[in-house]
């Protein structure tokens, strides 16, 4: 039988992340679970028991340069590497900001996290996937991220997400020949701590948007934009 393939998923203690993990490890895979204050990772492993043996937890805050190192350096040595990653952890939906006096240390915080955290998660990740000939990157990104159409409003999001979606771009190219598979996703509005309770859309159909292109077969697409497995605009 052929070994489970290995996903890791940042930001997975709550909301769209930790439903992805519980959907993957529905689909057989091994899991890791990450997520920036180890006591909510291990609140979220527990309300997982029934896929123990599937699971791995890690601490990760993905804004942090030196624990994405020490991250890869662990699964590095303990599973070798990930055939999946989901950057999935994401903050700042401001609605209250405006572009013209947002505080920069915000916007850079944004950034940070949203942008850079997904990059240095892909630069860590790439090299056991080039090995492997196999790799699935999912970007988390947003409609808001989207140029098209895209106003006022949440700007250190926003903009965060169209950089996402123009890194995606980049490795998606860089990445295809190596069979490694990079593309953006958007949920959905979702009911989540972010989303809030108005949202329309389930955690589990938010998670499925995302899994769909973790789960992709080698000859789905790379460098795309997606929700509900259907292109969307930039
Ligand atoms: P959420 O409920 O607010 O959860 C965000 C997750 O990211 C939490 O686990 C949080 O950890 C983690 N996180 C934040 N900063 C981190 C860092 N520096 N390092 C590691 N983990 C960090 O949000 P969500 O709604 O599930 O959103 C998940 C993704 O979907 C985000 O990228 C978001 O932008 C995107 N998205 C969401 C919606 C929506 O309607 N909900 C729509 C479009 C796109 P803590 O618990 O420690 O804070």
């Amino acid at each position: 039988m052929a070994k489970a393939k290995i996903a890791l998923v940042t930001g997975s203690n709550r909301g769209i992340g930790l439903e992805v993990v519980r959907q993957l490890c529905q689909q057989g895979f091994q899991t890791i679970l990450t997520s920036r204050n180890p006591e909510s990772g291990q609140k979220a492993m527990a309300s997982l028991h029934q896929y123990a043996d599937l699971l791995h937890y890690y601490p990760l805050d993905v804004s942090q340069q030196s624990s994405v190192d020490a991250l890869q350096q662990a699964v590095s040595h303990d599973l070798g590497g990930v055939h999946v990653l989901i950057n999935n952890a994401g903050i700042n939906y401001d609605t209250h900001r405006h572009a013209e006096t947002v505080p920069m240390q915000e916007v850079q915080q944004t950034l940070d996290t949203n942008l850079l955290g997904a990059w240095r998660m892909a630069q860590a990740f790439i090299p056991y996937m080039k090995q492997q000939g196999y790799g699935r990157i999912v970007n988390v990104s947003s409609g808001a991220g989207a140029l098209t159409g895209m106003g006022a409003s949440t700007p250190a999001y926003s903009v965060s997400k169209a950089a996402m979606n123009a890194m995606t771009i980049k490795l998606g190219h860089e990445l295809k020949q190596h069979g490694i598979l990079v593309n953006a996703v958007c949920p959905g509005w979702v009911q989540t701590d972010m989303g809030g309770a108005n949202a329309p859309r389930t955690v589990q159909q938010g998670a499925q948007s995302v899994v769909w292109a973790a789960t992709i077969p080698n000859s789905g697409p790379a460098a795309g934009f997606f929700r509900d497995g259907q292109p969307i605009a930039w």
